[in-house]
């Protein structure tokens, strides 16, 4: 029967592995499917107004721009304050 620190340590490298190969992927190409600025522009010229962009669902130009993983991270993703909507991707 294994010690505890062997238990410790595999539930550790199973955590670890399943951030490396499944959550972080999966983070990723969530993001990598949001549009990019310019596309969301694009698919919705009514949406970009004086330089602008506000909600193509809601009309509010109120917009929260989130980091990824974290505030630092420089995936931004663009939501909406009003209706919660994920608009757009963003790199800064
Ligand atoms: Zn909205």
């Amino acid at each position: 029967m294994p010690d505890l620190f062997t238990l410790m340590f595999l539930l550790f490298a199973a955590a670890a592995l399943y951030v490396l190969l499944i959550a972080a992927p999966r983070v990723q190409r969530n993001w990598m499917a949001l549009p990019s600025a310019e596309d969301y522009a694009a698919h919705h010229p009514d949406a970009v107004g004086h330089g602008m962009p506000h909600c193509c669902r809601c009309g509010s130009d109120s917009l929260i721009s989130e980091g990824l993983q974290g505030p630092s991270d420089f995936r931004r993703r663009m939501r909406c304050a009003n209706c919660q909507t994920l608009l757009y991707r963003n790199e800064n």
